[in-house]
């Protein structure tokens, strides 16, 4: 049976080689080298844009667990990246142009891949197809998948507020309140007095930002960065994303006292769990170590844990919540699966390893078996139930962490050591991939 697979990127690469193995004859559709992107520099598949780090490689940490994960479920590209990797503490870092020309040295001793030099510009939903062409689709395709989907199903770049996890958050000096006490008290409010506000505004106009690539700049105008906005006047921000206003701290008994605050940053759920709360209005474009000393100068944010930080860059990505079902499968056509950063994971690790998911559950509806869907107790399992969630206030692209993971039951002091509980949440999720891999041995056998 045949398989088209577009993009030969990390995960369309992972998927083909995957598929090819189980006996499916696959096309490869790569437009490189014949059309470039403006981020890849060669016509190799697998080729790394930026850095040639995919992440820790701990599996006490998120990076390193989910590389773990999809290690075990039969990755080719993360075994490649360890026989390519190069010296960089506890990271997996790569030797980039070894990597991707052991790459297509698979592909191209592959019978069963046939690597075509194609520009792939119309979703033809009568062949199994993974689409895996990234953050940086080719317009025409771009163009297709908004016919096919719906215009409000695409996105074109990030402009990324930083996201922290609730528990480091100094609940002394933060509240929970809505504005005018509508509805739930949702979200999480940080007040700051003039100084205070003073002493931050000082600091966001003067903190250094990360370039923008011609590419990228396109996207700009359309949505304001807290810096840009900030620069337009010291007092923008408290009438736009900082306003004070009807924010009462119910704590206060004092009635004056309850709301007398100059400015006041929110913070809005941003998983089901409710461990992840991002900044509103806060998307940025200031380099990472920046954001790090602007979110110290708010108070109750003091020593808050980023599991993500502010982007703005071109990144194509679908409403995946809105268009595929937890097996990466889109819900309007059974034959269309999507696969890597374009389903709104962010990332090497993530792009990879969807590409692997991906390519296991078209296996399993090409050959009438179960799809396999994780848990939450899993790294990838966690990913795939945040992108299909269906109930986001705004889908942004995710990356691991282990906000999005279930919490762990046991002894409460000693789970506050973080070694300890990630070694609990590390040991659960992997016992649950090995069925996973044990199922999907026995099966091939
Ligand atoms: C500028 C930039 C820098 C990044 N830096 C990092 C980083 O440092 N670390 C990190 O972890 N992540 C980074 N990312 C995010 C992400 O991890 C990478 O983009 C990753 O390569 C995504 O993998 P992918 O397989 O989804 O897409 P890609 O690896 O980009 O593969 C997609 C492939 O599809 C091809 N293609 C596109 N359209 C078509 C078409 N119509 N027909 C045929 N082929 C097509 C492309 O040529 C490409 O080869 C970066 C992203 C960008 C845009």
């Amino acid at each position: 049976m045949e398989v088209n697979i577009i993009g030969a990127g990390l995960a369309g690469s992972e998927a083909a080689i995957y598929l090819a193995n189980r006996g499916y004859t696959v096309n490869l559709i790569e437009m490189r080298p014949k059309y470039q992107t403006g981020a890849h520099k060669t016509g190799l598949p697998a080729e790394f844009v930026c850095s040639n780090s995919l992440g820790s490689s701990d599996t006490l940490s998120a990076s390193g667990l989910l590389k773990e994960e999809g290690s075990r479920l039969g990755s080719t590209l993360f075994k490649i990246a360890k026989e390519f990797s190069v010296p960089s503490g506890s990271s997996l870092s790569i030797d980039r142009f070894g990597f991707c020309e052991k790459i297509k040295e698979i592909i191209d001793s592959n019978k069963n891949i046939n690597y075509k030099i194609e520009k792939y510009d119309k979703i033809d939903t009568s062949k199994p197809t993974i689409i895996a062409t990234g953050p940086l689709t080719e317009k025409e395709l771009s163009e297709d998948i908004k016919r096919v989907f719906g215009e409000e199903h695409f996105h074109f770049y990030d402009a990324i507020a930083p996201i922290v996890e609730k528990d480091t958050i100094d609940f002394n000096k933060a509240f929970y309140a809505s504005r005018w006490d509508k509805g739930e008290a949702d979200y999480i409010n940080c007040p700051m007095t003039k100084d205070e506000y003073e002493r931050f505004y000082d600091f966001l106009i003067n903190a250094k930002k990360a370039p923008l690539k011609e590419f990228e700049a396109n996207y700009f105008e359309g949505c304001m960065p807290i810096e840009v906005m900030a620069s337009r006047g010291i007092d923008t921000l408290r009438f736009g994303p900082m306003k004070p206003v009807g924010l009462f701290d119910r704590r206060i008994e004092t009635e004056f006292k309850k709301n007398q605050f100059y400015a006041v940053v929110q913070l809005r759920q941003d998983d089901k769990q409710a461990n992840l709360y991002n900044l509103v209005g806060f998307q940025t474009n200031l380099v990472w170590g920046e954001q790090k000393k602007l979110l110290e100068l708010i108070p109750g944010l003091e020593n808050a844990k980023i599991v993500r930080y502010g982007v703005m860059h071109a990144n194509t990505f679908i409403n995946s919540p809105k268009i595929l079902n937890p097996y990466l499968q889109t819900k309007k056509y059974e034959n269309l699966f999507f696969a890597g950063q374009i389903t709104g994971v962010e990332g090497y690790s993530e792009s990879i390893i969807t590409g692997l998911y991906s390519a296991i559950n078209m296996e399993r509806y090409l050959s009438n078996r179960p799809k396999i869907k994780l848990s939450q107790d899993t790294m990838l399992g966690s990913l795939i139930a945040y992108i299909t969630y269906d109930n986001h206030k705004k889908f942004q692209p995710i990356n691991s962490n282990w906000g999005i993971v279930n919490g762990i039951d046991g002894d409460k002091k000693k789970l506050k050591d973080k070694k300890y509980k990630n070694s609990l949440l590390s040991k659960r999720a992997l016992d649950e991939i090995d069925k996973v891999k044990l199922l999907l041995e026995e099966e091939t056998k």
